[in-house]
């Protein structure tokens, strides 16, 4: 197929840390397969590429965009739409454009705070104390910057979504299996999965991939694994009483990090079926508990210094809980 006659493919990197679109230059040869597949649309990061030649496509006229990073703020909410209207197929590529992400965290906190932290701490030199504006007004003119959203979303908060790709960032193992999927349903060899599926990840937990050994189930407290003199190469490190997230995270990442003596963080996300992450784990570890005394449970759940990280690190923009109070209030605070 000649470069014009081909699919076109774009990818778009909203709030988030640009690992999303390091992962697909990860996949090595295999970005060759793409190459040869698809025409590149629009991708800010490899191509120079504006967002009026994506205005100027017929709606639907991408085949494939791939949308990293959350809704942070209105340039990221418009940039959304504008691949939505545009894209045959829309994904939610990472951790931060399926559930909100590590940037999602800020939905604890209040705009302010945010911005606080960002332009007033001490890695910071704004001795004026200036913040951010959306509009400023200069002697040429309006200088507009995008709106900050005191609550960040994920993907399909703002708009519908195909498929979702998990992983902080997806795996590059699993980036090409959805390549492949994608080249062979091209070539009339396999056909698309039910729209609104999971792809490029597995359909249990990430302890049904580990190999670490799961025996007696129960604990007298929760280490930080820093304070661990020695791991057992072996067994279950919840049942050495690390805070290991697999029993709620969908597999598909291999089980990587058990594997190499440290605990499961739930890049990957909820596993098939489970609404509620930080819900799920807290069962879990409710369940490893060996006590029935409520103080006692309270000395071992204080094993666990930063609750909020540990049960919505990646997942809290889109839990049940979604965001706390502060963020719902305005930017003064108030
Ligand atoms: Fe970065 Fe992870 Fe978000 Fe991808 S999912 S943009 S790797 S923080
Ligand atoms: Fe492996 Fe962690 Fe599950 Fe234990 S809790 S089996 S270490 S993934």
């Amino acid at each position: 197929m000649s470069g014009n006659n081909k699919p076109k493919f774009a990818m778009y990197w909203a709030a988030g840390c640009g690992g999303c679109e390091i992962s697909v230059l990860n996949i090595h040869e295999k970005i060759l397969e793409v190459d040869a597949n698809f025409q590149l649309a629009f991708w800010p990061v490899a191509m120079d590429s504006k967002v009026k030649d994506v205005e100027a496509l017929p709606d639907g006229d991408i085949l494939l965009t791939l949308f990293n990073g959350s809704i942070r703020n209105s340039e990221n909410e418009e940039m959304a739409h504008l691949l939505r209207r545009k894209s045959a197929l829309l994904v939610a590529f990472g951790s931060c454009a399926c559930e909100g992400g590590i940037p999602g965290l800020a939905n604890f906190s209040s705009a302010k705070s945010v911005f606080d932290t960002a332009y007033h701490t001490i890695s910071t030199d704004n001795p004026e104390g200036i913040h951010p504006q959306p509009e400023y007004v200069v002697k040429e003119g309006t200088l507009h910057i995008p709106q900050f959203y005191p609550v960040l979303k994920s993907l399909d908060q703002v708009v519908p979504v195909d498929y979702y790709m998990p992983g902080c960032p997806p795996e590059p193992t699993q980036i090409a299996a959805v390549v492949d999927l994608v080249v062979n349903v091209l070539q009339g060899k396999a056909e698309l999965p039910p729209k609104g599926v999971t792809i490029g990840a597995g359909n249990s937990t990430v302890c049904d991939e580990c190999k670490r050994k799961r025996n007696v189930k129960t604990i007298k407290k929760f280490v930080r694994i820093q304070d661990v003199e020695r791991i057992d190469p072996e067994l279950c490190l919840l049942e050495q009483g690390i805070p290991c997230n697999g029993p709620a995270t969908r597999s598909g990442c291999g089980a990587l990090c058990p594997s190499a003596g440290a605990q499961c963080i739930g890049c990957y996300g909820p596993a098939e079926g489970v609404i509620d992450f930080g819900a799920r784990l807290i069962t879990a570890f409710a369940s490893v508990i060996d006590s029935t005394d409520p103080d006692e449970i309270s000395i071992i759940l204080d094993g666990i210094p930063d609750p909020a990280g540990q049960f919505y690190r990646f997942s809290l923009a889109k839990s049940l809980l979604r965001a706390g109070k502060p963020a719902w209030l305005n930017a003064n605070g108030k």
